[in-house]
C-alpha cells in the first residue's frame, strides 16, 4: 500500500461532550462547528448525514431511524456521551429546500422547530439534555449572516430506548 497522507491523531480514549446530528450540507459546515466551540463541545461525536434531525422525525423508512438511533447508543456507550444536539438548517434538500415553503423563512423555521420536536421525541433515550438548533443558510440579507437558533426540547416522559 502505498502513504499519500500522515497524521498522528490522538491516541488517548475520550469522553464526549455531545453526540451532534447534522445534515451533510457543506455550507452550514462552519457555523456547526463554530456553534458547537461557543456550546463548549469541543470533542462532539459527529453523525453527519442528509437531513440531519430529519432522519428522527420524518425518516424516509424505518432502517434510517434505527440507523441513526444506534449510532447515538454508540455514542452513549463508546464515549459516555451525555447530551446530544439534534440539528436542523434552512434550504435543507432534504426537505425540498426553501422553495418547498414558498420562500417563506419563518414558515420553514416554525416546520422546523416542530421536526426537531419531533425528533427529540423518538431520539428518548438520552439520560440528560438534549438540545434543538436550526441553522439558517444561505445569504446574509440584513439579518446578520447565518444563524443558530437553540432550543431546549422538553424530553419525552416515556423513553423509547435504554442502552
Ligand atoms: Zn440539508
Amino acid at each position: 500500500m502505498h502513504k499519500i497522507f500522515h497524521f498522528d491523531s490522538p491516541p488517548e480514549p475520550y469522553v464526549a461532550d455531545a453526540a451532534v446530528l447534522c445534515c451533510f450540507d457543506e455550507r452550514i459546515r462552519l457555523a456547526v462547528n463554530k456553534f458547537l466551540r461557543r456550546q463548549g463541545i469541543l470533542r462532539p461525536d459527529m453523525i453527519v448525514v442528509a437531513g440531519g434531525a430529519k432522519t428522527l422525525a420524518s425518516p424516509r423508512n424505518d432502517f434510517e431511524r434505527d440507523f441513526i438511533l444506534e449510532q447515538v447508543r454508540m455514542s452513549m456507550r463508546l464515549h459516555q456521551t451525555a447530551r446530544v444536539f439534534l440539528m436542523s438548517h434552512s434550504d435543507c434538500a432534504t426537505y425540498g429546500g426553501l422553495e418547498a415553503f414558498d420562500g417563506d423563512r419563518k414558515r420553514e423555521a416554525e416546520h422546523h422547530q416542530h421536526e426537531l420536536q419531533r425528533a427529540a421525541y423518538f431520539k428518548g433515550s438520552t439520560p440528560t439534555s438534549i438540545i434543538g438548533g436550526t441553522i439558517r443558510s444561505g445569504p446574509a440579507h440584513n439579518e446578520g449572516g447565518r444563524r443558530i437558533s437553540r432550543s431546549h426540547i422538553p424530553r419525552p416522559s416515556r423513553p423509547e430506548y435504554r442502552t
